[in-house]
């Protein structure tokens, strides 16, 4: 979708992926297909292009330290070292005064035991890297069940969060130009079913200061984080009518994909607008938009029946 977006506007697309026909692959002028620790492909691909940006932030340090010799890259690495890791993003928040739930570091069962005894329960246990969509991820009612989910993440360094009663999650899509200008979509409400987003609405129904609030927690970490590009910050409001953070995601969302259709820009043109030093687009959403998350597993019994849903006008 980005590929496309960046089509529509006359650039030339290059895309570097570990999987040879790749989706943007397949709309791409060039597809390199190699791991991404293969630095002479990477430095090669970095060579010919103008600017690099990514699909996902699991892309490890060293991939972008060697491509930013090269060429220009935005957000730069230094942002997806940090939201690749749930410790690391965690602090950077906490520290930079950003509310959060509480948490603790965990490397050992002893850890988990302290930390259980200092924040209490209910609470989330996950692994520091590579988690997404509730994968990696154990709810903890009480103390029976604090060796098991250890066990079962696999005993990896792991984050201990107090669990959040909340009453909505929702997100901010915003992009930061390089020099400082910031522009977010209208809020969204995000509605997850087993851990996967399943439906979002925009904008999202609560009170104008909340959306406020949370427009300005998105430009405070965008800032602090020096983010050139597309950011996401996903959010709880609680029970008690305040905003926590949950998570960055350094690039497109899925819950912005009714951008596409819903805003005068969508989030892919401003991924695009933002790493290319063009003025950022405009946010505004032409009506009140939903968007339903399809995954592919609906395909597992064959085809959906494509007339049926092309033919309901
Ligand atoms: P994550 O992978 O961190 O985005 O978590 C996936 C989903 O799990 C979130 O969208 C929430 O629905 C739920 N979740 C994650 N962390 C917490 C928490 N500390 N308290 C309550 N629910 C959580």
């Amino acid at each position: 979708m980005f590929a496309l977006a960046a089509r529509s506007m006359g650039y030339r697309i290059h895309i570097y992926s570990p999987e040879h026909d790749a989706p943007a692959g397949q709309v791409a002028d060039k597809e390199v297909v190699a791991g991404y620790l293969d630095l002479d492909r990477l430095r090669e691909f970095a060579r010919e292009t103008s600017v690099v940006t990514f699909e996902f932030e699991n892309v490890p340090s060293e991939a972008t330290r060697v491509t930013a010799e090269e060429t220009l890259v935005r957000p730069g690495g230094h942002v997806l070292h940090t939201t690749q890791h749930r410790l690391r993003e965690k602090t950077f928040l906490k520290n930079h005064g950003f509310p959060v739930t509480p948490f603790q570091t965990v490397r050992s069962l002893a850890d988990l035991n302290q930390a259980a005894g200092a924040l209490g329960f209910p609470a989330v246990l996950k692994t520091a890297g590579f988690g997404y969509d509730g994968k990696g991820q154990v709810k903890v009612q009480c103390e029976q069940d604090l060796e098991p989910a250890w066990k079962k993440l696999g005993g990896v360094e792991s984050i201990y969060e107090s669990f959040v009663r909340f009453s909505k999650e929702l997100s901010v899509v915003a992009a930061r130009g390089a020099r400082g200008e910031f522009k977010a979509f209208s809020l969204f409400e995000n509605e997850h079913t087993d851990h996967i987003l399943d439906v979002t609405i925009s904008p999202a129904p609560v009170a104008p200061e909340i959306a406020r609030q949370a427009e300005e927690l998105a430009r405070g970490i965008l800032e602090a984080l020096e983010v050139e590009g597309l950011l996401t910050v996903e959010l709880f409001l609680t029970e008690r009518g305040t905003l926590l953070v949950n998570e960055l995601a350094p690039r497109p969302h899925n819950s912005g994909h009714l951008t596409i259709d819903a805003c005068v820009t969508s989030q892919f043109e401003q991924q695009l607008r933002a790493i290319c030093g063009l003025p950022l687009g405009s946010t505004g959403l032409r009506g009140p938009a939903a968007m339903a998350n399809l995954l592919g597993e609906l395909w597992s019994h064959g085809n959906p029946k494509w007339e049926r849903a092309l033919g309901d006008d």
